[in-house]
């Protein structure tokens, strides 16, 4: 098994590099941004509870948050080779949680990998995003709330994972492929998984 945790800043470049990860290493996505946003174009219970929340650019509750996981751990993520999340977790009690659902499936969280980017970059890269896709949360104000957000409750946890050892720093800036070459090799390096093709 091979269980990462993408980690950065809104518009790091968690789902680009996500989903090379998948591709390359055959493990199961879980961007827990997705799976909210999902609820919310279905109008489920659960969608009009984190439409409230993601729309001022604050955070689902952890209780909430946590449960919503465990549910969409227990659904998929068992036939694949490990999991890649994305946007989980967001604060030091999903990040124990995390560790403990992972230990309760009888496998663990093998590296964290952060993608730093430079503040000025994010705000340039969400507004692109917002014109392209129509995303409503990039917008100038929520952008500013997220990344608010971000520094308070979520960056804490680049300390944590260094403590822990697992935390893998990668210059987020540049080309796309390059960046992933970083990731790759820092996979290898503290995991000893190889990514399927040689570049
Ligand atoms: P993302 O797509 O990861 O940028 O997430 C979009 C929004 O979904 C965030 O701004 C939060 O409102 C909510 N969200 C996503 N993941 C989490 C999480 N792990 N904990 C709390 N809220 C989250």
């Amino acid at each position: 098994m091979l269980n990462l945790v993408l980690f950065g800043a809104p518009g790091s470049g968690k789902g680009t590099q996500s989903a090379k990860l998948i591709d390359e290493y055959g493990l199961y996505h879980i961007s827990t941004g997705e799976v909210l946003r999902d609820h919310i174009a279905r109008k489920t219970e659960l969608g009009k509870i984190a439409d409230q929340y993601i729309s001022k650019g604050q955070l689902i509750p952890d209780d909430l948050m946590i449960s919503i996981l465990d549910d969409v751990l227990e659904k998929n993520a068992t036939d694949k080779k490990g999991v890649v999340f994305d946007g989980f977790p967001r604060t030091i009690p999903q990040a124990i949680a995390l560790k403990e659902l992972l230990n309760k499936r009888g496998t663990d969280l093998h590296a964290v990998i952060g993608l730093e980017v430079p503040e000025e970059e994010l705000i340039q890269r969400m507004l692109k995003r917002g014109q392209e896709t129509g995303r409503a949360d990039d917008n100038r104000e929520t952008i500013q709330n997220r990344l608010a957000v971000y520094h308070n409750q979520t960056e804490p946890l680049r300390d944590y994972y260094a403590k822990e050892g697992q935390y893998l720093a990668i210059n987020g800036l540049g080309v796309v492929d390059e960046i992933f070459d970083e990731i790759a090799k820092g996979i290898e390096r503290t995991t000893g998984h190889k990514r399927r093709t040689k570049r």
